[in-house]
């Protein structure tokens, strides 16, 4: 496995690639990777030839006060871990080659979608996401993109950029890993001492009694109201976790959704807990026959988690 540093490199190297018909699967990451990272560089390894992994900690998604400076660097760690997963290169480059004209001289924004949920408490986040995600994308021009649906606020933004772009790249939303407690595996999981881990374990237990009451309750609109409250009644009850949002949103248009009818939802939250910030999901999607489907997400050996198994509910 090779780490390559300059953007010029990188291009040169993918284009050999598709000369000879070769596919390219990208892992695009702030690095400090986890088992997370691991089930996006394997599924990128069992579908294409060519699995490149990126990790550069972008300063334009970091708001003024966010931790870009403490966020965790460590490139040896997450080398022998892409050497692990048998990705091919590591794509690490430098902000000034990234941003060689300054980090102000190019803005692409999504003016609406940006600013919903994450975008209300992380101004010019996203902004910093869809400016930074055309030029990766164009460095490497992988066939196919793999992005975890752990961040789904990102996800749905970068499917629509890459089709507004007319990009010949194919993005994969993987499913959220998480802990066996249900946590869902981060970078700045890094950040928690023990007894936080406690506290931010109650995010998985608060979307899954949103599923919980939504599936005991059928089809009536007022039912995902309540759903709802009861979600975000088990987040308002733990000491020291500050709730950001917890909503139910469609999967398009990211609007709060109350209606019960057939389409692709998410029920996502966000809360501080002593000053990290988390963010968390299940995608749901209501079939023509009223039947709920969620991914929950899996554990690091891959396995679903699910509704009902109350061991995982209860930690
Ligand atoms: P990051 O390094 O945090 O920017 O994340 C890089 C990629 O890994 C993004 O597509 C994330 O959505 C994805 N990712 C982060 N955490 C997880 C997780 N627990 N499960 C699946 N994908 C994840």
């Amino acid at each position: 496995m090779k780490i390559l540093k300059k953007p010029s490199e990188m291009k040169v190297l993918s284009e050999s690639f598709h000369k000879i018909n070769k596919s390219v699967g990208f892992v695009p990451t702030m690095g400090s990777l986890h088992a997370g990272h691991l089930s996006l560089i394997k599924a990128a390894r069992k579908k294409c030839d060519v699995v490149i992994v990126s990790i550069f900690v972008n300063p334009t998604q970091f708001g003024v006060g966010e931790d870009l400076d403490k966020y965790p660097r460590d490139i040896q760690a997450d080398a022998k871990i892409c050497e692990q997963a048998r990705a091919d290169y590591i794509f690490n480059p430098e902000s000034k080659d990234i941003y060689s004209s300054g980090v102000d001289s190019l803005l692409i924004t999504y003016p609406e979608l940006s600013k919903k949920l994450c975008g209300k408490f992380r101004p010019g986040h996203f902004d910093g996401v869809t400016t930074v995600m055309p030029k990766l994308l164009y460095i490497v021009e992988p066939d196919y993109c793999f992005m975890g649906k752990k961040d789904g606020q990102q996800l749905i933004i970068i499917k629509k950029l890459v089709s507004d772009l007319f990009m010949d790249c194919e993005i994969i939303g993987c499913s959220t890993v998480r802990e066996s407690s249900g946590l869902a595996m981060s970078s700045r999981n890094l950040y928690l001492a023990e007894s936080e881990i406690v506290k931010a374990n109650k995010i998985f237990v608060a979307l899954a009694s949103f599923i919980d009451s939504l599936q005991a309750a059928g089809d009536e609109s007022q039912n995902i109201e309540e759903a709802l409250n009861a979600g975000s009644n088990i987040l308002r009850k733990v000491d020291g976790l500050d709730i950001q949002y917890f909503d139910f949103v469609d999967r398009e248009t990211l609007n709060p959704v109350r209606k019960f009818k057939s389409g692709t939802y998410m029920i996502c939250g966000a809360v501080v807990c002593s000053g990290t910030r988390l963010i968390d999901n299940f995608t749901v999607d209501i079939d023509s026959d009223g039947l709920i489907h969620v991914d929950m997400g899996v554990d690091e050996s891959g396995l679903s988690f699910n509704i009902g198994n109350e061991s995982r509910l209860q930690s």
